[in-house]
């Protein structure tokens, strides 16, 4: 694992992979900052950490992007300046694009809503003797309204 949680053989993976910044295709060197390699959430959320999502680009196009949304970075001036657009990108990033950008946080939401949804069912069986038919008809409700907002 290295500091952003990346294990070791992913990181190994990605750095086979991108030899050049994913995004304006400069060569990584350690010679001058805005050329060194940085480990990028291509989706900007540390928790999605899959070869889809993270990236080596250099610290110039890292910290112009900072936290914006894929799309609208590249319809950002230092995009336009250095050429950088949906075509020049790297493969890996022409994929992010070419779904939407919320889906991975729309899958990973449904899984942790079913988690907790069996969760509190648990906790109801496993307490049942124990707690009123009001908390449990609440209990119900609340399962209901989570399966009914993740279907
Ligand atoms: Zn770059």
């Amino acid at each position: 694992m290295n500091r952003w949680n990346i294990p070791s053989n992913l990181e190994e993976e990605i750095i086979l992979r991108d030899q050049e910044c994913v995004y304006c295709g400069c060569k990584f060197s350690d010679n001058s900052k805005k050329t060194t390699a940085t480990w990028e959430h291509i989706t900007n959320d540390m928790r999605i950490i899959t070869r889809e999502n993270i990236a080596r680009c250099c610290s110039s196009c890292n910290a112009s992007k900072g936290s914006k949304l894929l799309s609208d970075w590249l319809d950002s001036k230092y995009c336009k300046t250095k050429g950088i657009n949906s075509l020049s990108v790297a493969h890996v990033i022409q994929e992010a694009l070419s779904k939407p950008p919320a889906l991975d946080r729309i899958i990973e939401i449904k899984s942790d809503s079913k988690k907790v949804c069996n969760y509190i069912s648990e906790y109801k069986n496993k307490y049942s003797e124990e707690i009123t038919d009001e908390l449990k008809s609440s209990i119900d409700h609340l399962v209901s309204l989570i399966k009914l907002g993740v279907n």
